[in-house]
């Protein structure tokens, strides 16, 4: 379960009201994921800003034993790049068969809340054709 702290907690809060945002540079306006205290590439300020969603699978890997809540094994978890930034990567459960899934699948980020879960969890289902 992830800890909130003082450079992640923009980033929880507003996922817990279902909106992604991710760290922008508010001088080189470069997206950094995970947060930190200031923009890695120019030490600028760093706010959090919605983005789109959207993105395609860079890796996954099939679970075969659970660990996630909600969800029973085997299942796929998928590293996705973000369309805002290929740099910028989420990792999460993603919701397709497992013969679906597959490098380059063209995914969405939905944050669902799991019983018992404070916080959202980031998983992705597949856009467009398979
Ligand atoms: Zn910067």
């Amino acid at each position: 379960v992830p800890v909130p702290d003082p450079d992640s907690a923009g980033f929880w809060e507003s996922a817990r009201s279902g909106v992604l945002t991710i760290a922008r540079c508010s001088d080189c306006r470069r997206w950094q994921h995970p947060p930190a205290e200031a923009c890695r590439h120019c030490g600028g300020a760093l706010a959090f800003e919605p983005v789109t969603g959207l993105g395609e699978v860079f890796s996954f890997i099939v679970v075969r034993q659970a660990t996630v809540p909600g969800h029973e094994a085997p299942y796929v978890v998928a590293l996705v790049q973000l369309a805002e930034d290929a740099g910028v990567r989420l990792v999460g459960v993603l919701r397709v068969a497992q013969d679906v899934a597959a490098v380059g699948l063209a995914v969405r980020v939905e944050l669902v809340r799991h019983e018992g879960e404070d916080l959202p969890a980031i998983e992705f289902v597949a856009v467009g054709p398979p």
